[in-house]
């Protein structure tokens, strides 16, 4: 058994070229100076900072062994069976599934409510789209005595209300969005399925109004990619050699970042990994890194936040109502539209029939239940092994589970 990591890893520090700065929009008051206002202090700093290793504070690190860190990787012999390679090819995922939200979110939930802690703040809010991100930050407020509200896109909270009801058992105010609580969500209507774009610019709106409220964001921001980044490091211990594919999927790009950065890392360096290669699966749905276009782009729908350089669907993108909800963001993050771009990162889409029935069978031959947004990773999984050659080894990430997503998989007949 290794154990937790004692630092965040930060690509910044090896990229073959600097990440484009992010800048303010023509219009109004500065945006990038917002930031400072809203985020966590200690948050800010990690985004800026080009120090490759970022100590995990000691508190972070026992929050960690808490729920479980670190998590497993694992053989999916079943699934080799099921899908007839056997022996042929090897693939193993790492089990964020098993974290108590179900998701990898947490990671950077426990890192964000600590920061916001040390601030002295009262009060974190955020948004969430399938709720997953609403959940990691109202356990960590709950375990740092901090009160939690959510923006959470219209269509997931009527789809998935479990969720909803768990963070309300935490404590947490939940709004569907758009909400009425905000200028921005009053402006669209209750009709509106919501997106993610609108649900941030509410969440920063909202904590704009009170200087004991932090804003915590979920994806894209580089530091949140830095705190997933627990993940890929306790890998590098786990995995035997070097894989051939290491494989996740992308909504803003966090866990797929976490999960493979390390190695990027090693291999921009030119120490290791350099004939790993680093597969991006994403939802036809909202295809950035495959249709998208590279540019300067807002993070939310409204402007709210500043604008950096990512593939990007256009901020006003606003995808059908997803199973996957958590893949239905209109960008990547800065950094990993950057590692798109310069090819070390390749990317497929696949739709939400096909992610399902891979993930179905992935159920009845592993007996884990992977979340609508993992099954995407699954799916190049399946892709990768049929043109692969003997001894491949695949190593892909289970960044969450499926136990409440039941209305995806309907009755199981997939
Ligand atoms: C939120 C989420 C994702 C997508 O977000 P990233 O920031 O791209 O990781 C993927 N899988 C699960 C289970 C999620 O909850």
């Amino acid at each position: 058994m290794t154990g937790v990591p004692g630092y965040w890893y930060n690509i910044a520090a090896d990229l073959p070229q600097p990440l484009p700065p992010m800048i303010d929009p023509l219009e109004g008051e500065s945006r990038i100076g917002r930031l400072s206002r809203i985020l966590p202090g200690r948050l800010l700093e990690d985004e800026n900072t080009l120090d490759r290793y970022i100590r995990i504070p000691d508190r972070v690190r026992e929050e960690y062994m808490r729920v479980g860190r670190p998590t497993p990787l694992v053989r999916a012999e079943g699934f080799e069976r099921t899908i007839g390679v056997g022996g042929r090819v090897r693939i193993y995922y790492k089990l964020e599934a098993l974290l108590p939200t179900g998701s990898h979110k947490i990671n950077t939930a426990l890192a964000q409510a600590y920061y916001a802690s040390l601030d002295g703040a009262r009060e974190v809010v955020t948004e969430t789209g399938a709720g997953q991100w609403g959940l990691a930050v109202s356990m960590a407020a709950a375990r740092f005595g901090l009160k939690a509200t959510v923006f959470m896109t219209r269509s997931s909270y009527h789809s998935k209300s479990s969720r909803r009801r768990l963070m309300e058992v935490l404590g947490a105010r939940v709004y569907p969005s758009p909400s009425r609580a905000t200028k921005t969500g009053r402006g669209f209507g209750d009709e509106h399925p919501g997106s993610l774009g609108i649900a941030i610019a509410e969440a920063v709106e909202y904590a704009l109004e009170d200087d004991g409220r932090r804003y915590l964001p979920g994806s894209a921001l580089e530091a949140v990619l830095i705190h997933q980044t627990v993940i890929g490091l306790e890998v590098l211990d786990q995995v035997e050699g070097e894989p051939d594919y290491m494989v996740a999927c992308v909504g803003g790009g966090s866990n797929f970042a976490g999960f493979t950065y390390p190695m990027i890392g090693s291999m921009l360096r030119g120490e290791g990994f350099k004939s790993t290669r680093f597969i991006a699966a994403e939802s036809s749905a909202s295809p950035k890194l495959t249709r998208g276009e590279y540019m300067y782009d807002g993070f939310d729908s409204s402007l709210i936040l500043p604008l950096a350089k990512m593939y990007t669907l256009g901020r006003s993108h606003v995808p059908p109502p997803l199973h996957a909800a958590g893949l239905r963001y209109h960008a990547a993050a800065p950094s990993l539209s950057l590692l798109r771009r310069l090819g070390v990162v390749e990317a497929r889409a696949y739709s939400q029939d096909r992610v399902l029935r891979d993930a179905v069978l992935f159920s009845r031959s592993e007996g884990v239940i992977p979340a609508p947004e993992t099954a995407h990773a699954i799916s190049a999984v399946v892709d990768l092994v049929r043109r692969a050659s003997p001894g491949t080894v695949i190593v892909f990430n289970m960044s969450g589970h499926g136990l409440l997503d039941t209305d995806a998989y309907g009755g199981g007949d997939g």
